[in-house]
């Protein structure tokens, strides 16, 4: 029973009684145990069932019909056709918000495909109903497009070659990666030729002193994760949709994630990057320099630009290497200045090895375990408002077991936390994972879902979620969780339906609460469709003019993903 031992020291100092001890022991007889220190392969292998279940699950879509000009977003949808039960309709008087297709666009003809067809020798042009229904339709099942055509190019060439050719006859065009993304930002808004890079997913090189990892933009994050781990490195990276989205589309997007915490954002470790712009000029910037102070920067303007400035077809970027000794902890609280505190306490006095510090509230653990199989609480003798995960990674694994059982004890002892439980094996964390990263996977099971991903200070965050269920009552559930290490909450509202009415209760409270804190709109999701109109609540008139000058710059005809980012109007204007 020596993995056991944290757990029950742990148990020792909480107010718990014997009984709730033995609730506890119960949970972790019920698992296997194994080697006290976390392992990545084996953490890896249950993540890539999780995501096969999460991800490849079949969707049936019924019942569709597309509002005004036939085109642009979901209205009525029926979800987990597995489930046989489950309908939900969105009827959005926000269609409105959607702007109406450009008319310079040019429309897809046959000379296009034959000229398509020769530039990829016959292989990647897809126009298979199936395969375009998946591709025109986004990871919430909210937003659907129209694009009668997918490429998938094998080379920077062919994708220079692409671009060149659609600048030429103003075809839109938008970039596509693992089709992640949570803000309408990789589907058509209407018939948009979709490019997507996947099968550019070669490692190109990997310098094992360095840690620099060179790759085409197509690697899918958890294939390039596996092939780090072999060499005794970690991606900097890590977010629930590793199973599917790709680097170039983690970059494009400036994916934050769960090590953000520790290792900065991608603008820190992309090194370098290749991008052909609109009009197919191929711009090699793909450094693996870790200082290079020559002229401007340019490849920061395409981290996080969506697509809307460029498509990016190969990474340089600085791995760290992999440490041996990984914990996890799943801690609960009463209350959220108590996660505030324990969150300054992380990082006084765990420091270096502290790794993530991620939050979830009673609201999304109910929906968690409610709505996805096989999960246990791990703490179920008591409901707790808060729950905290916290993972630290060192090299020395007596050293940081030491250095968190203290940190922990003191927790306890000081009332800032009501319980906890130290994964005491592979299977234990990757179970206390899986309740955090389960939670989008939840809230769509559950119904609709109103998403809001923001940037706030630490001690705001949860006064917008309480001022949020003031508003709205029983009416919806309010769902709060996120990266509370990088002060992102990721607030979520789930109704049994889409309700124009709800809806105007939270827009635009959410956005202008965001703005009067100074916080952001996205903090890492991106803008995509569903911000675009709103990117003015986290920046300047001026400093939305700016980009859009270099959106003309980069791209004149404006083919490169449309309708997205930028509002319109400015675009028009300028
Ligand atoms: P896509 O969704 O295909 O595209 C995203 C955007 O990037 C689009 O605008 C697209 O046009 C553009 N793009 C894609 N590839 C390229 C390219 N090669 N060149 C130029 N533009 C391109 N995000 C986080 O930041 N942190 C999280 O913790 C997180 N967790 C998630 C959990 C789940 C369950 C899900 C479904 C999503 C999560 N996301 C998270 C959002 C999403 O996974 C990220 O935004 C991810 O980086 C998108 O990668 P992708 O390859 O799927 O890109």
């Amino acid at each position: 029973m020596k993995y056991l031992t944290a757990a029950s020291r742990l148990l020792r100092h909480s107010s718990r009684n014997l009984s709730d001890l033995g609730s506890n022991l119960q949970f972790f007889c019920s698992i296997r145990p194994s080697s006290s220190c976390l392992s990545y392969p084996s953490l890896r292998s249950y993540e890539r069932f999780i995501q096969d279940d999460c991800f490849h699950r079949k969707f049936t879509l019924k019942n569709i019909c597309f509002g005004g000009s036939g085109v642009g977003i979901l209205h009525s949808l029926a979800r987990f056709q597995s489930d046989g039960i489950r309908t939900h309709h969105r009827n959005l008087a926000s269609t409105a918000s959607i702007p109406e297709r450009n008319k310079s666009f040019a429309t897809i003809n046959s000379d296009d495909i034959s000229y398509f067809n020769k530039v990829l020798g016959g292989r990647g042009v897809v126009q298979d109903e199936e395969k375009l229904d998946d591709a025109n339709t986004d990871w919430m099942r909210k937003y659907k497009g129209s694009s009668k055509l997918m490429l998938q190019p094998r080379t920077t060439q062919e994708v220079s070659q692409i671009l060149d050719y659609c600048n030429s006859r103003c075809l839109a065009v938008v970039p596509q990666g693992g089709n992640t993304s949570l803000v309408g930002g990789s589907i058509p808004v209407y018939d948009e030729v979709i490019i997507n890079v996947g099968s550019m997913n070669n490692i190109l090189s990997f310098d094992k002193v360095s840690g620099i990892l060179v790759c085409e933009a197509g690697c899918i994050l958890e294939n390039l994760m596996s092939f780090l781990d072999n060499e005794g490195y970690i991606m900097p990276l890590d977010l629930g949709a590793k199973g599917s989205c790709q680097i170039g589309g983690n970059i494009s997007t400036n994916a934050g994630g769960l090590r953000l915490l520790r290792y900065g954002s991608l603008h820190g470790s992309v090194l370098g990057l290749e991008v052909v712009l609109a009009n197919g000029t191929v711009l090699d910037m793909l450094g693996t320099l870790r200082k290079d102070n020559t002229g401007y920067d340019l490849k920061h303007l395409f981290i996080g630009s969506e697509g809307s400035l460029g498509i990016v077809t190969k990474v340089s970027i600085l791995t760290p290497p992999k440490l041996p000794s990984v914990n996890l902890a799943f801690l609960a609280c009463e209350d959220y200045l108590s996660c505030q505190k324990i969150l300054v306490e992380a990082k006084t006095k765990l420091g270096e090895i502290l790794s993530a510090f991620e939050f979830l509230d009673i609201n999304a653990m109910d929906l968690v375990l409610k709505q996805l199989d096989g999960l246990r609480d791990p703490l179920p003798s008591s409901k707790h408002n808060f729950y905290v995960l916290i993972e630290t990674t060192g090299s020395m694994e007596s050293h940081d077991k030491e250095k968190l059982e203290a940190f922990l004890a003191q927790a306890i002892e000081s009332g800032l936390l009501t319980d906890g439980v130290v994964a005491q094996d592979i299977n234990q964390a990757s179970s206390f994972w899986r309740i955090r990263e389960g939670v989008p996977e939840a809230l769509l099971k559950e119904g609709a879902v109103y998403k809001y991903d923001l940037s706030l200070p630490p001690e705001k965050i949860y006064d917008l979620v309480e001022e949020m269920r003031q508003r709205l009552g029983t009416a919806a559930n309010v769902v709060a969780y996120g990266h509370l290490g990088d002060g992102n909450l990721h607030l979520n509202i789930s109704t049994p339906q889409y309700d124009d009415n709800i809806l105007a209760k939270i827009e635009p409270f959410v956005y202008e609460w965001t703005s009067k804190q100074r916080g952001s709109i996205s903090a890492e999701h991106g803008i995509g469709l569903m911000k675009a109109n709103k990117l003015h609540y986290s920046n300047s008139a001026e400093t939305v003019q700016v980009m859009a000058a270099i959106k003309k710059v980069l791209d004149p005809s404006g083919i490169l993903n449309p309708y997205k980012v930028l509002p319109t109007s400015v675009l028009s204007q300028s």
